[in-house]
């Protein structure tokens, strides 16, 4: 396991706007690497096997559970999601630092074994406006956004659980605040170099 400073965990509900935040924080710092998760879920349109996930089969999953590969791993709206710690130390033996895209369970769960990591919160403005994204998005159907929306109720009032909370409702503000917690973060870090 890499040291935590190193490791940033990006947290909040389904379709509030953290791959979008994300992507664009990698842009800005190169040093920054994105763990990619392995899921049981089906692969989305234009979704490529290791870049956005590592789709695995539930056997496959279980088999790496029990090998006790995974830093964390949780059932979320009927499928399995998961950290491979071969994701986080990657990532730290490349000089840099790991970001990691989860849900709530799964950063409470990395809280304990991971203690020194920066844990950011992101929030939507509103449910409704949650719910309105979750719909403009189209990838999922209506039960599914059911689904995740019932979820998303108990994560958004698990906010208050983390040091940083980031609203987006401006994208670019979401993005300037992200850019501070992070950049304060490694450069209280100085074994990263950005
Ligand atoms: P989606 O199916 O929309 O890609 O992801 C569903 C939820 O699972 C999102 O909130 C996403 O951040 C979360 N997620 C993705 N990868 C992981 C992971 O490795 N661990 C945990 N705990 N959650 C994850």
């Amino acid at each position: 396991m890499p040291a935590d400073g190193h490791v940033f965990v990006i947290t909040g509900p389904s379709g509030v706007g953290k791959g979008t935040l994300i992507a664009a924080l990698l842009q800005r710092m190169p040093k920054l690497k994105l763990a990619v998760s392995a899921t049981t879920r089906a692969p989305r349109a234009g979704e490529r096997d290791g870049v956005e996930y590592h789709f695995l089969s539930p056997g496959e999953f279980q088999a790496r559970v029990e090998a006790g590969e995974f830093a964390e791993h949780v059932d979320y709206a009927g499928c399995s999601y998961g950290t491979l710690r071969s994701e986080l130390e990657g990532k730290a033996a490349a000089g840099g630092a790991a970001v990691l895209e989860i849900e709530v369970q799964g950063a409470r769960e990395l809280r304990g074994a991971l203690p020194r990591a920066t844990q950011i919160f992101i929030a939507p403005p509103s449910f409704d406006e949650l719910r309105a994204r979750l719909q403009r998005r189209g990838t999922d159907d209506p039960e599914k956004i059911e689904r995740r929306l019932r979820v998303a109720e108990g994560e958004i009032a698990a906010q208050s659980e983390f040091a940083h909370v980031v609203v987006n409702d401006s994208f670019d503000r979401a993005l300037e605040q992200l850019d501070e917690i992070v950049g304060a973060a490694l450069a209280a870090d100085a074994t990263v170099k950005t």
